[in-house]
């Protein structure tokens, strides 16, 4: 049997994310997830919290009005398209799209590369270069936060990557 290979692009608005000066994001993760799933979707936003070393924190929560949240839904889309995000209209919340198809098992291992991957375009990330989270797709991809990752975090977020976990 012939065995398909995924391509997996992760696409985003690219529109920077408004600073929340507060640091501290809420994240509503939609019911169509099992509960694992949810957890490893969560997993995919500590891993910022702990590659810069507790530059962001993100608190779960079942309360849609919270203020800075980040919410993520499983979505139809396109075979080759993974994940999207955009910011809403008033740029303090945001919203994470995942391809329904990262419920099968060849995406599904890919699911917390992709929510860190997305997560970083929330917090007003653009691509970089291959071997990163931050890569535009699964192939160029990496499934760990790595220190270029987090030089551009720091960019954004004003802080000094040398002096970060990931980086020594
Ligand atoms: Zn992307």
């Amino acid at each position: 049997m012939k065995k398909l290979i995924p391509v997996l692009i992760f696409l985003c608005s690219c529109e920077a994310w408004v600073k929340n000066d507060s640091r501290l994001y809420g994240v509503y993760i939609s019911d169509d997830f099992s509960p694992q799933e949810q957890q490893e979707i969560y997993d995919g936003f500590v891993a910022w919290s702990i590659a810069t070393d507790g530059e962001v924190f993100f608190e779960r929560t079942n309360n849609k009005n919270t203020p800075n949240l980040l919410t993520v839904n499983l979505k139809q889309m396109p075979d080759d398209l993974a994940g999207f995000t955009y910011t809403g209209p008033n740029s303090t919340n945001a919203t994470i799209d995942i391809n329904v198809k990262v419920l099968e098992p060849d995406w599904r291992k890919n699911l917390k590369q992709l929510v860190s991957h997305e997560v970083g375009h929330a917090l007003g990330l653009n691509h970089i270069g291959p071997g990163n989270i931050m890569c535009k797709d699964i192939a160029c991809g990496n499934p760990k936060l790595t220190c270029e990752d987090v030089k551009q975090f720091c960019k954004v977020w004003d802080c000094d990557y040398k002096t970060k976990y990931v980086c020594q």
